[in-house]
């Protein structure tokens, strides 16, 4: 028994079924049943929601979702050797739990879930980035999913919730803050996962707005901000200077000076810049 469920602990989990972690697949799990249900808990009432959670592994984090009442989980696992320990999670929780194999990057979760939607990940760090700048940037907004709680390394994390004037500021904190309110709720050390990686660890929540924050033309927005923070050393009117023939005063008429540079710009700020470049 482990405390919030009357499955083996994880330490046995792993043993039983030889699941030694593999660096290739970013394997670094969480084996205290109490943590994992405490990430659980940041994503809300789960009672009448479906959880799409990436990345289960022996089932930690899908274990404390499951005992937090989620209605049901649909986790995705690249890794094989992980789906006898998962099938046992699914017996203990009749009807709550399915078990996708795949690549999360290829796999297309949606038919298999009912809204309301959340995520929850203690992600692989290879593909963490990636797949939440796509739940960030879908064709239409809202999103398929409510909130997002998702574990990064904190360095990744701090940049999601960084505030213009720091280093952390760029793509990511404007992708993330433009239709989300986004917030640290957890960190972690090493020592919190089985292997203990090399750097700290974070929870990020993030709640999608029912609209953006400031109007903009999502293509622009992104596109504006790529460029700017791709030589963010560079003032803009240089950084900008391909995204329209009078950057200069399309700069000055969003109210931004010419030589400043990305990091001093606000989220409101390069959101009026992307108006006065959609102008044409
Ligand atoms: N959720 C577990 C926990 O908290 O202990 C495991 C977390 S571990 C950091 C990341 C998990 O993601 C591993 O189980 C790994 O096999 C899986 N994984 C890696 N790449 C994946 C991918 N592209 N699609 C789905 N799962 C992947």
């Amino acid at each position: 028994m482990s405390g919030i469920d009357d499955l083996p602990p994880l330490r046995e989990v792993i043993r039983r079924h030889d699941l030694a972690a593999r660096k290739s697949l970013g394997q670094n799990f969480l084996l205290d049943l109490n943590l994992t249900s405490k990430i659980a808990r940041q994503a809300g009432d789960l009672t009448n929601c479906d959880v799409l959670e990436i990345g289960p592994g022996p089932g930690g984090l899908t274990r404390g979702l499951l005992a937090s009442g989620a209605r049901k989980v649909l986790a995705i696992e690249k890794d094989r050797r992980c789906l006898p320990a998962l099938a046992e999670i699914a017996a203990a929780y009749p009807g709550r739990l399915q078990v996708i194999e795949g690549d999360a990057l290829q796999v297309d979760p949606l038919a298999h879930l009912t809204p309301p939607i959340r995520i929850a990940a203690n992600l692989p760090y290879n593909v963490g980035t990636e797949l939440l700048v796509r739940w960030l940037t879908p064709d239409t907004w809202p999103p398929f999913w409510q909130n997002l709680t998702l574990m990064f390394q904190r360095e990744v994390a701090e940049r999601i919730v960084a505030q213009p004037g720091s280093k952390a500021y760029g793509r990511l904190a404007i992708l993330a803050q433009w239709r989300c309110e986004a917030r640290i709720a957890m960190s972690l050390p090493p020592e919190a996962f089985t292997p203990a990686p090399k750097v700290s660890s974070a929870v990020v929540h993030l709640t999608a707005l029912p609209e953006p924050r400031f109007e903009a033309d999502a293509g622009v927005l992104s596109r504006v901000v790529a460029a700017a923070f791709n030589q963010r050393r560079k003032m803009l009117r240089a950084s900008l200077k391909g995204q329209a023939p009078d950057i200069e005063a399309r700069l000055r008429a969003a109210g931004i000076a010419p030589t400043d540079r990305a990091e001093q710009v606000s989220l409101e700020g390069f959101c009026a810049l992307a108006r006065e470049i959609a102008k044409g």
